[in-house]
């Protein structure tokens, strides 16, 4: 197995890692890159320095429908014959990209998010900037796969929502090759899209992580260098949800407030709400929302809607010092 750094440019985490994996029958890549200039030419020269050429590529396996990931597949498919794979739960995702958006900024409103803010937000979304790439995208014969399967290169499929809903980690012997599931820097953004009855996607993420635990694999994420001890970096992230759920709920000892003012006193560690730059603003504001659905599901806030927005308070005053088991 081999790794690829396609470059991501305009985005801050740098590069996202496509693997190349040799297979019974061709070469396969797992995650391919952004839609882009320096994108395309930087997987395409990764794979000649490999000496393998695309139309070698006969499997392209994707974590996860973000942009970077997944839309430079629109160029990789016009040059390889290949079989597609993603999680089935991201494919609900895809068929109905208008509706997804429209949903989203409409949940986002809903929790405090400022109109002239969620314009903003548009402008630089990757779903919205992307949009053309995405469309392409999502008319490839996707092979939908499920959690546990057996799949082609030796691969098994790990379904891990968090994330995305349909998140998947791929485990190949002792390797794991771990998407956005598991970053060695950074902790994965973990958001709220929509309003699904039961849907509490920290709650899913933090299932997830302990589905990975123990693999005693390599871990070999989708941003960044292999990650050689998973279990603590798994331990890691835990600490780090037990830490802002515990501040969140801090937080709402100071009064009732929608995810966006909550969001606001977050002790955010690339810095202070107000000087964070737009998108980051929407991460945080997704972040912040994660933890509160969290939280109530925990029994420890309530969210109602008064006059079209959503409040958050604590349930009991007793749960003051809350803190994850
Ligand atoms: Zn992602
Ligand atoms: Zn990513």
């Amino acid at each position: 197995m081999r790794r690829i750094r396609v470059p991501l440019p305009g985005m801050e985490l740098g590069h996202v890692n496509s693997y190349l994996v040799e297979c019974e029958d061709g070469l396969a890549l797992i995650d391919v890159g952004l839609a882009t200039y320096d994108g395309a030419v930087g997987l395409l020269r990764g794979l000649r320095e490999l000496g393998a050429r695309p139309q070698d590529i006969t499997r392209v396996f994707v974590t996860h429908y973000h942009a970077d990931h997944i839309t430079l597949l629109s160029l990789l498919s016009q040059i390889t014959e290949a079989e597609y794979y993603i999680g089935e739960r991201e494919l609900s995702i895809g068929s109905n990209f208008d509706g997804f958006l429209r949903g989203l900024f409409e949940e986002f409103e809903r929790h405090g998010a400022p109109k002239a803010f969620l314009e903003e937000v548009k402008k630089v979304a990757p779903m919205v900037r992307f949009r053309k790439a995405f469309e392409d995208v999502w008319q490839l014969p996707w092979i939908p796969v499920r959690d546990g399967e057996s799949l082609p290169c030796g691969l098994r499929a790990v379904w891990t929502p968090g994330h995305t809903p349909g998140h998947t980690v791929y485990v190949r012997g002792a390797a794991a090759f771990t998407g956005d599931h598991i970053l060695p820097k950074i902790t994965p953004n973990i958001s709220y899209w929509v309003k699904i009855e039961g849907y509490d996607p920290l709650g899913d993420y933090l299932k997830s992580l302990a589905k990975v635990r123990g693999l005693g694999a390599m871990g070999y994420p989708a941003h960044g260098d292999p990650i050689q001890d998973l279990d603590k970096r798994i331990d890691e992230i835990l600490e780090h949800h037990r830490e802002r759920l515990a501040e969140v709920a801090e937080i709402l000892t100071r009064g009732p407030k929608t995810a966006f003012e909550v969001a606001r006193e977050v002790s955010w560690d690339i810095g202070q709400f107000d000087s964070l730059d737009v998108y980051n603003k929407f991460f945080a504001v997704g972040e912040t929302l994660s933890h509160l659905v969290h939280l109530e599901f925990e029994g420890v806030a309530e969210g109602r809607e008064e006059g079209g927005v959503v409040v958050w308070r604590l349930v009991e005053e007793k749960l003051k010092n809350y803190r994850l088991t």
